[in-house]
């Protein structure tokens, strides 16, 4: 295969609140809501999807909204994505501070230990959250909730992987997905797919002693990555069956295919095709406004819609 993975496809997260989430990531972040749709396993949830302009892949975070359905607090830990980055123009992180006072969010100031600055701060259901610094993104960000152009997020810089043995899930990306290691410091590595750029990035780190991670509210479910195509995705399939992966049937996700697996880590990873993307049932200005369900499940759509709470996108 010649480099399947074109890059960072999308982040999927459960939260608590709808409302919270929306206000959070639009409101705050000044991503644009691309799709509101719902669970497809559970349509009582909302499925928020949100990134850039049409939702380019490497730009989308999504969310499911779980905070009524009795679902406990997660906890971070060994086998999960402990941290969502999104990418910051060079020298925009003094906004991005005064936004988040004004906006009663508490936040840090790290180093990435890559050379970058960072801000890192949780999400209302607990999520780590970190604002990138990078000189070399040349994404054209969204410009929502009054952020101007100098500041604007770019989309997903990378995520976070904690494991207990960096070097078997390493091993395994870099056969795997052709990942190539393109920093490193006494804490972990940087990998990335297709090139180095914000949006096709890993890091490695290993977790502390301790129990290991539980799915829940605040936590990052999986990641997922991009393919060209039902082609590529049908490729990578065939050589995780031929490792002994355990890897699931390809899933119809509307505004893209699905398949998902776990690397030797624990981290739950997806490959998932860059086609149909986000405009499949909806003009790209008309994105987000509206309750879309996949066909199988429009019969049902007065029900759907009396039992998902009441929001207002911001
Ligand atoms: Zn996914």
């Amino acid at each position: 295969m010649d480099k399947p993975i074109r890059s960072l496809h999308h982040v999927t997260a459960t939260v608590s609140d709808a409302q919270e989430d929306l206000d959070f990531y639009t409101g705050l972040l000044g991503q644009r809501l691309v799709k509101k749709t719902v669970n497809f396993d559970n349509t009582g949830v909302y499925h928020f999807y949100y990134g850039d302009e049409r939702g380019t892949p490497g730009t989308i975070m999504t969310t499911f909204p779980y905070g009524a359905w009795g679902v406990r607090q997660g906890r971070h830990g060994a086998g999960q994505i402990t941290a969502t980055s999104f990418s910051a123009p060079s020298g925009s992180l003094p906004f991005w501070r005064q936004r988040l006072t004004e906006m009663g969010v508490p936040f840090v100031d790290e180093a990435s230990g890559y050379g970058e600055d960072v801000l890192r701060f949780t999400d209302p259901s607990g999520l780590v959250i970190r604002i990138v610094e990078s000189r070399v993104d040349e994404r054209e960000p969204w410009r929502g909730a009054r952020v101007n152009s100098d500041s604007a997020l770019r989309g997903i810089h990378g995520v976070t992987l904690t494991v207990r043995d960096p070097r078997q899930t390493l091993g395994f990306m870099t056969e795997l997905m052709e990942t190539a290691i393109v920093g490193e410091h006494e804490d972990g590595l940087r990998v990335a797919v297709n090139g180095d750029a914000p949006g096709r990035l890993v890091e490695i780190v290993r977790a502390s002693e301790g129990t290991g991670a539980v799915n829940g509210l605040g936590t990052v479910h999986h990641v997922a990555f991009a393919v060209d195509d039902a082609e590529q995705q049908l490729e990578m399939r065939k050589e995780l069956l031929r490792r002994g992966v355990n890897v699931t049937e390809v899933m119809d996700r509307q505004y893209f295919r699905s398949i998902y697996f776990r690397e030797p880590g624990g981290v739950l990873f997806e490959v998932a095709t860059i086609p149909p993307g986000f405009t499949a049932d909806e003009a790209i200005g008309e994105l987000g406004t509206s309750l879309k369900l996949p066909p199988w499940e429009e019969p049902h759509r007065a029900s759907i819609e009396a039992a998902l709470p009441a929001i207002t996108v911001p």
